[in-house]
């Protein structure tokens, strides 16, 4: 999709810090973390937000919420827990519409985060 920075990334038209990518998804680190470890699991697929979601599209989140799992423990946040947030539309504060999930962890997290 034109014009979206995640496609942009996938893309490899701007940098990121990568650290997971198959032919599904991709994971890099946020650039304004909000937690010690702040990970961005994004499909390779544009698709907007949650609201977008098909059933198609069950196998693409399967993968990337088993693969949240294999990337906290890779980066050693698996045992003393994370969080993974998805934001949806202006109330929530979603700035990019490419579906992502927020993967927090490495330190005690607040009630409310991203
Ligand atoms: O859920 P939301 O859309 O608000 O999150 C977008 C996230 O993408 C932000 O946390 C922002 O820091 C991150 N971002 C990034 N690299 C970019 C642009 C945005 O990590 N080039």
């Amino acid at each position: 999709m034109e014009n979206c920075v995640f496609c942009k990334i996938i893309n490899r038209e701007i940098p990121a810090d990568i650290v997971y990518e198959d032919d599904i998804m991709i994971a890099f680190k946020d650039i304004a973390p909000q937690a010690k470890v702040h990970i961005l699991l994004v499909p390779k697929e544009h698709i907007p937000n949650n609201l977008y979601l098909e059933g198609r599209h069950k196998s693409v989140i399967g993968h990337i919420i088993l693969k949240a799992n294999e990337i906290a423990k890779q980066l050693g946040i698996a045992e003393t827990g994370f969080r993974l947030i998805v934001n949806t539309g202006p109330h929530s504060g979603q700035e990019v519409p490419h579906i992502h999930w927020h993967l927090l962890g490495g330190e005690p997290l607040g009630r409310l985060i991203c």
